[in-house]
């Protein structure tokens, strides 16, 4: 198969589009023929390293994928070649106690598709077949691929972390990343008042496009705390989107009393200086998560397949340029998702 491998870490130059052995599909598992692939801040994260990182050479990046089932290993009969699926990237056991409680984002043995296993910038990808969910017919691949890691990080945060409720209101610290703008689409889904916090009109714009009700440009407003105490009439909101993790100290200002910060990224680095007089004097919940569980991720693929939530789509390059793909998703020039067109 042709498949973009990666035997060391670096920049985008590591990226080589090459043949690669198919994979063939274990016991439990399928081998998918992916038709498309998404990009997600993770797969450039993967490709530089951090500390502790340990990747199984050649790797393959690539979390979110759709496409067709090929073949079905043994004792999978719930799925035949020729179905139209969308990939769950988040890798449970299904074994110890958090799986067992449906916590499979909190697995004991988690794995992540394209992180620790190999992933979807591929033809071809093998993952277990609790981890596919159909995809209904003349729906777009682009779409439940662009989706899915997306909107399933932001509903675990947001309903079943962060229990939005209708009426509440709720901050996001940065509106181009995939996860963001999911954020604002499933916060506008339940009746939230929605304050989005963008670095330019243009990206301000995409906000406003999913329903933000208020637009705060933070190359303007630097101390954008200051403008959302001002909106909410000195009282803070219920809730703030941060994920990125250096602007906790204006999060945490922005915040109504007994408010809740989510988190499930750190896009401005990973260490902060929290002051924690903010925490324990306004009462406020710091709630992290990564990744959701099967049942979110059921949940929300419904709600896109339904038109309830639209994952927005930026460009789409082929398999072979994903290097290209990862070069414009590292400069931030994207508005909505990045996919790869694979196999056509
Ligand atoms: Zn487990």
């Amino acid at each position: 198969m042709k498949a973009v491998l990666i035997h060391t870490h670096g920049g985008p130059e590591v990226l080589e589009y090459t043949d690669f052995q198919t994979p063939e599909p274990g016991a439990n598992e399928v081998l998918v023929r992916l038709e498309a692939a998404a990009l997600n801040r993770l797969d450039l994260w993967v490709r530089k390293g951090w500390p502790g990182i340990n990747l199984a050479y050649p790797h393959i990046p690539g979390a979110d994928g759709a496409g067709v089932i090929a073949a079905a290993g043994k004792g999978v009969q719930e799925w035949s070649a020729g179905d139209r699926v969308v990939i769950n990237a988040n890798i449970g056991c299904w074994e110890c106690e958090y799986c067992l409680s449906g916590l499979d984002n909190q697995c004991r043995n988690w794995h992540m598709l394209g992180e620790t296993m190999r992933g979807t910038y591929a033809e071809y990808v093998c993952v277990p077949a609790r981890n596919v969910f159909a995809i209904p017919a003349g729906f777009n691949e682009h779409i439940a691929a662009a989706g899915a890691l997306v909107y399933h990080t932001a509903w675990h945060s947001l309903i079943t972390r962060g229990n939005l409720r209708p009426g509440e209101s709720i901050a996001v610290v940065g509106v181009s990343g995939g996860v963001n703008t999911a954020s604002i689409d499933v916060a506008k889904f339940v009746g939230a008042t929605v304050y989005a916090v963008g670095s330019s009109q243009e990206k301000l714009a995409l906000a406003e496009s999913l329903g933000a009700d208020y637009l705060i440009d933070r190359s303007k407003d630097k101390d954008w705390s200051k403008v959302i105490y001002k909106l909410t009439g000195r009282r803070g909101v219920d809730v703030v989107v941060d994920n990125v993790g250096t602007t906790f100290p204006l999060s945490f200002r922005a915040a109504r009393k007994g408010g809740r910060i989510l988190t499930v990224g750190n896009t401005g680095g990973s260490k902060i200086e929290i002051d924690n007089r903010y925490v324990f004097g306004k009462h406020l919940s710091l709630i992290g998560s990564t990744m959701g569980t099967w049942h979110d991720f059921a949940s929300v693929m419904e709600l896109i397949y339904a038109g309830r939530l639209r994952p927005v789509l930026d460009r789409s390059y082929p398999l072979a340029e994903a290097r290209l793909a990862q070069e414009r998703l590292e400069k931030g020039q994207q508005l909505g998702k990045i996919t790869l067109e694979i196999g056509s």
